[in-house]
């Protein structure tokens, strides 16, 4: 199994999270005074009215996550749940950017993560991870460019990519678009999250700016013209059902575009974008595809292997 669009803070545990908040001497979120209540609170309300709400979370997930050693202990610890769940490749995406509200600079936020994740590896030989670098959606030109310049300096490492995350619905995509045009030059792959609200702009200029990946893009499948455009370029849409609900990128969760993207001739896999937000693991999603959507073995198989071919670590 592979997967390929899963974020590190959307995947840390909630023990870990609870633990940290009270080795750190944080003011615990209110209604929080145990293991079992900040799962509950780092749980996506289903009520959620959209995807600002539900990033709103990612405040106090970031947190605990200033300091080096929490950085080290996630990134270990999300590498062990991974190989727990027989995965053979995934990539690990995160925003250095957001761990440094105290201090940190993001070289050292990423030397924190990559030791963890290697610490993991030596433990856990048989899995491989390729990490991702977000560039976020809202945060300055500055910080944005310092996590280009991160990617460019560690490219040829397990840092094979680049991303941009945050509230599409807010900030769109076109402000950004001179980073990818770089990484492009650059030779970085780079993956976008576009189409996760109705803005069919980002798609399109996604697509032009040479994204390998789309993640979510649900939106797209209102689109005919934008759907032949993915088929012709061959972009790979990263599904997330779960998450997809639960930001309501679509209405319910029977209603994921998936198999329309999949009959159009667009490359399609499955993932969970946020674990621990959305209560999910890849054997959910490929259950949730198989119960819902009528997907064979075959055919998981198949999206499987399709996703491995588009991973960015070679
Ligand atoms: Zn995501």
């Amino acid at each position: 199994m592979v997967e390929l669009h899963l974020h590190l803070t959307g995947a840390m545990a909630p023990r870990t999270c609870y633990e940290l908040y009270l080795e750190q001497g944080i003011p615990l979120p209110k209604g929080v005074h145990s293991v079992k209540t900040m799962a509950k609170f780092l749980r996506v309300d289903p009520h959620a009215k959209d995807l600002g709400e539900v990033l709103k979370v990612f405040d106090y997930i970031c947190k605990p996550l200033q300091k080096l050693d929490a950085l080290r202990r996630v990134s270990y610890e999300v590498v062990k749940q991974l190989d727990d769940q027989h995965l053979e490749y995934a990539e690990i995406r995160f925003a250095p950017a957001k761990s440094c509200s105290n201090g940190l600079t993001q070289d050292q936020v990423m030397d924190a993560v990559i030791e963890g994740i290697e610490q993991g590896l030596k433990e856990r030989p048989s899995i491989r991870i390729g990490v991702l670098l977000c560039l976020m959606r809202g945060m300055s030109e500055e910080q944005n460019r310092e996590t280009l310049e991160i990617a460019k300096r560690r490219k040829g490492t397990i840092v094979c990519g680049l991303d941009l995350a945050g509230d599409e619905g807010k900030y769109g995509l076109k402000d950004y678009a001179h980073f990818f045009e770089e990484a492009k030059k650059e030779g970085i792959p780079f993956t976008i999250h576009a189409g996760e609200v109705d803005r069919p702009e980002n798609l399109k200029l996604a697509m032009e700016l040479g994204a390998k990946r789309l993640g979510h893009a649900t939106y797209m499948v209102h689109y005919p013209e934008l759907m032949a455009e993915a088929k012709k370029r061959k972009v790979m849409i990263e599904c997330c059902l779960t998450s997809n609900f639960g930001t309501k990128g679509i209405p319910a969760l029977n209603q994921h575009p998936i198999r329309k993207f999949l009959e159009a001739g667009i490359p399609v896999c499955l993932n969970t974008d946020d674990p621990t937000l959305f209560g999910t693991s890849i054997k959910r999603e490929k259950d949730l595809a198989k119960g819902i959507y009528h997907f064979t073995e075959q055919e998981l198989a198949l999206m499987g292997h399709m996703a491995y071919e588009y991973r960015f670590l070679k």
